[in-house]
């Protein structure tokens, strides 16, 4: 028998050797649960596809030049191809937009934040629901880190366990909407057919299979999204420099959202309905039921003709003005004059009519507009400007022959200023309505 000292030191002794194994087996129950999961996807898919990813990947790590500048590494052979058809994927979509989720314990609290603010931008832009997975679901997107990539993700739905991660200094919203996205079906928008319009690659090294080569032809030509969360960051090599005027920034550089454009795109793509069932279509792809779906709100031009909302691209900005359809051009304002278009222009559509389920489409004067409406945005401002968005205006303005006149134009709810179309020039308006849709 020792002291009482020396017996309260052997208990003290006794509990940290009966605590270290268990500690021990604590930690080693985690680490496996972990890596486990992790390494799913290498006993799903089969060996060639692996072979194809590791090939990818060795080769953008070794080369010194490119690394950590691709934000994306998911590679191009599970991107849309232009064999089919379509930048969007065909089927393989999720069924009704539902995305169902498993959070892989790899990821921290900052992390599960940043996934958690990429579901909102989704919930509140599109009809997309990302929701729990319970055991009725037999499709899934994994969500985890893997410090080996910036941001990577299965495309499409692909049936069972699929991933979508981010890591390395990546793990952040951003990222996490352009991964999404792939699992929702989306391309990247600078590898559209069409890019050398917008990009000049010309004198950057563009690597045949690499993450700036082409790879889609959009059909219908939808307008050009340098604001897209799906397009790479741009000017330098090798991501190109914008061709267009007063464009200097791409994708994430200019915001860490959904761009109004991808939110469109994404609507279209699953079919949504409510206050997301507008959709822009590019002029040249209108069908005389198109034009049934075409709502002019009691808004004519001088001659009497009817006015519809229409959007391009023009000096860096989406910008929204009215398109007549006896002359097939839509009249935009831009930088205080007013431009005439005839290719690169949507017009706006609003399939299933103005009132579906208590889900109206309406006009609403603005001085009479009451709390938060759900204003129907159209476009944005130049990279320059600022972030905002701009919103479809209606209005009644006196002409150069002092009649009024009807017409269509954009509305900054940011700067609360509207801008029309009318005779050649750019007009703004204290009296004026916008679309709204109501929710109820
Ligand atoms: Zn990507």
């Amino acid at each position: 028998m020792g002291t009482p000292e020396q017996n309260s030191n052997y208990r003290r002794i006794a509990f940290i050797i009966l605590i270290i194994p268990f500690l021990f087996l604590l930690f080693l129950s985690w680490r496996c649960t972990c890596s486990y999961r992790g390494n799913i996807d290498e006993r799903v898919f089969p060996a060639r596809w692996k072979n194809k990813v590791s090939h990818e990947m060795e080769d953008e790590l070794s080369s010194t030049r490119t690394v950590n500048k691709f934000t994306c590494q998911t590679p191009n052979a599970w991107l849309p191809h232009a064999s089919q058809g379509s930048g969007s994927g065909h089927g393989r979509k999720w069924p009704n937009g539902i995305v169902p989720y498993k959070l892989h314990c790899s990821l921290t609290f900052d992390d599960r934040l940043q996934v958690q603010k990429a579901f909102e931008e989704y919930h509140s832009k599109t009809c997309i629901k990302f929701k729990p997975w319970d055991e009725n679901d037999q499709s899934f997107i994994s969500i985890e880190v893997d410090n080996r990539v910036c941001g990577k993700a299965n495309v499409c739905k692909n049936g069972g366990y699929q991933f979508v991660k981010f890591g390395r200094n990546c793990r952040n919203t951003a990222t996490m909407i352009h991964q999404l996205g792939h699992a929702l079906c989306l391309g990247h928008e600078h590898q559209r057919s069409d890019r050398d319009n917008f990009l000049n690659v010309k004198r950057c090294y563009i690597r045949k299979d690499g993450p700036m080569a082409k790879l889609y032809a959009e059909e219908p030509k939808r307008l050009y999204d340098y604001a897209s969360q799906m397009h790479f960051k741009c000017g330098s090599c090798p991501f190109g420099n914008p061709t267009k005027p007063n464009v200097t920034k791409c994708g994430r550089q200019i915001t860490q959202g959904l761009s109004v454009l991808d939110a469109d795109h994404i609507n279209a793509l699953y079919d949504c309905q409510g206050c997301f069932r507008h959709r822009w279509l590019p002029i040249e792809y209108l069908t005389d039921q198109d034009f049934k779906d075409m709502y002019n709100f009691g808004y004519n031009s001088r001659t009497g003709s009817p006015l519809y909302p229409c959007r391009a691209q023009i000096h860096g900005e989406i910008a929204i003005g009215k398109y007549q359809k006896v002359d097939k051009t839509c009249y935009i304002p831009s930088l205080g004059k007013e431009t005439k278009l005839q290719t690169n222009v949507e017009v706006l559509l609003i399939p299933g009519g103005l009132n579906q389920f208590g889900k109206i489409y309406q006009l609403v004067k603005k001085y009479e507009m009451g709390i938060s409406p759900f204003l129907v945005p159209g476009g944005r401002q130049a990279d320059q400007v600022g972030l905002g968005l701009f919103y479809i205006a209606f209005g009644r303005l006196k002409n150069m022959y002092g009649e009024m006149e009807g017409t269509i134009g954009k509305y900054s709810l940011e700067n609360d200023k509207v801008f029309f179309p009318l005779g050649g020039g750019e007009q703004g308006s204290e009296d004026f309505s916008l679309l709204t849709c109501r929710k109820e």
